[in-house]
């Protein structure tokens, strides 16, 4: 299963691979990438290529500009909308190093890779599947996304085709080709929203595979004339876009959240690991919903979860146990959203799960019904607490929350938290539609 530098070199050959993509993601998640040729491929693979990273914007200070980029063979891959061209392109995910050979702690991946040293260290590695959705938007005369959906009841109903279904099919066609496992692909309840959900894997794959997956998706979107978006709630009224995240241990190839002897048959493991992602959950929030639009997405009467609190049934919580146990024992957290940076989503997750198996915290009592129907009193009283409502106030969360900044590392998080305060800011002195209709002629 591992893939050498040889085996990357003449599968770059035999598919007559021109230029090759090194890419890595900033703090935020965004893809970035230098592009080399064939014939640098040997060098960038023994980790000898060197990039700028200051002429990345928001990457590295100047003083850290000279940056080298350690290509993982594992992760090499051949765009397949570019094979039979005159030329194909590849790619390989990176981890970023500094000059000394240490690896660069602005790098979300390395991040990633550090919490699962630590989880090791317990015996454990990390299962995540992801649900991701988006939306699917005609664009404008001039190629500007729009709000519309293909297909809104009435808008396009006498197409022959629905767009975004054949978007939706070749996508999956071409997440196949690049070895991805589909598992499930379908309408989601809003007009125009998607899901396409893929095989779980080991966490540091399933983050690599949740980058590959956003751009081939927008790649293929605007293949077929359409703008895809992660944007977690593009419209008020409907549901917005999650990416709930399917979680589990393994220690020694066995479901370390199994125990067949138990009532639920969850182990202890489980349990902890529950009660320490409820416990950090408000600050572990700003990185599984880092945007201004994600809390919009986190409001009551849709399927987000607005309260802190677990089930195994009903899926208005935070947390579900599925019912499916064996190899397949795992929670679901249901508050990420598809704009989140994966690496660092999956790192706070992992250490929040960890500090409680290693803090030997205990979960409250489950909540099997919808909480949405319970009022203030009532969840005061079975002590349900809610996510942070904004932004801002996940940032103050985070800022208080030590074992979430440890697993960013100071570095990521007094980045994450300044860059976060100017988005804040930005948004906060904007004058909003809502409050023109409020208060206009109110006043
Ligand atoms: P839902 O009921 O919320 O729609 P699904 O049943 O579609 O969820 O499962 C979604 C994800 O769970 C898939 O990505 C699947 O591979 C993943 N999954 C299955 N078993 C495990 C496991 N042991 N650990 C982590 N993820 C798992
Ligand atoms: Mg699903
Ligand atoms: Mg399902
Ligand atoms: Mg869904
Ligand atoms: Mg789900």
């Amino acid at each position: 299963r591992l893939v050498t530098k040889d085996d990357v070199i003449r599968l770059a050959e035999e598919n007559n691979v021109g230029f090759i993509r090194l890419q890595f993601t900033d703090i935020m998640g965004v893809p970035k990438n230098v592009s080399i040729t064939r014939e640098q491929l040997g060098k960038a693979l023994d980790g000898e290529l060197m990039f700028d990273g200051s002429s990345i914007e928001g990457f590295a200070r100047i003083e850290e500009s000279d940056m080298y980029l350690k290509p993982d063979p594992n992760t090499f891959m051949i765009f397949p909308w570019t094979l039979g061209e005159e030329m194909s392109i590849g790619r390989l995910i990176c981890d970023v190093y500094n000059p000394d050979n240490t690896p660069f702690v602005g790098c979300p991946r390395y991040a990633l890779k550090r919490a699962l040293n630590r989880a090791a260290e317990h015996g454990f590695s990390m299962n995540v599947g992801p649900e991701a959705e988006f939306f699917l938007f005609l664009k404008d005369e001039e190629g500007k996304p729009t709000l519309k959906t293909h297909d809104r009841a009435g808008y396009f109903d006498l197409a022959p085709v629905d767009l975004g279904e054949n978007a939706r099919r070749e996508m999956v066609l071409t997440l196949q080709k690049m070895g991805f496992e589909v598992e499930a692909s379908h309408h989601e309840v809003a007009p125009g929203q998607h899901e396409i959900d893929f095989k779980y894997d080991e966490a540091l794959n399933t983050a690599d595979k949740i980058v590959t997956f956003r751009s081939v998706v927008r790649i293929i979107a605007q293949k077929h004339g359409l703008h895809a978006t992660f944007m977690p709630k593009p419209i008020y009224g409907i549901a917005g876009s999650g990416m709930h995240l399917h979680i589990s241990l393994f220690k020694e190839g066995q479901n370390a959240f199994y125990n067949p002897n138990t009532p639920d048959q969850l182990s202890q493991t489980a349990l902890h690991f529950i009660a320490g992602i409820l416990h950090h959950a408000k600050a572990l929030t700003a990185i599984t919903n880092p945007t201004v639009n994600s809390y919009k997405r986190l409001v009551p009467g849709y399927e987000a979860p607005v309260y802190i609190a677990w089930s195994y049934r009903n899926r208005s919580p935070l947390v579900r146990i599925p019912a499916r146990r064996g190899i397949g024992t795992r929670m679901e957290l249901r508050n990420p959203d598809p704009s989140c940076n994966p690496y660092l989503a999956l790192a706070v997750i992992l250490r929040a799960g960890l500090d409680g198996i290693e803090k030997r915290m205990d979960p409250p009592e489950t909540v099997n019904q919808n909480i949405y129907e319970m009022d203030l009193e009532a969840r005061e009283k079975a002590g349900i607490e809610s996510l942070p409502g904004t932004l801002r106030e996940a940032l103050i969360e985070l800022s208080n929350d030590e074992v979430i900044q440890d697993a960013l590392g100071p570095h990521i998080f007094s980045r994450f938290m300044y860059a976060k305060r100017v988005e804040w800011e930005d948004y906060r002195g904007r004058v909003h539609e809502w409050e023109i209709e409020e208060y206009l002629a109110k006043f």
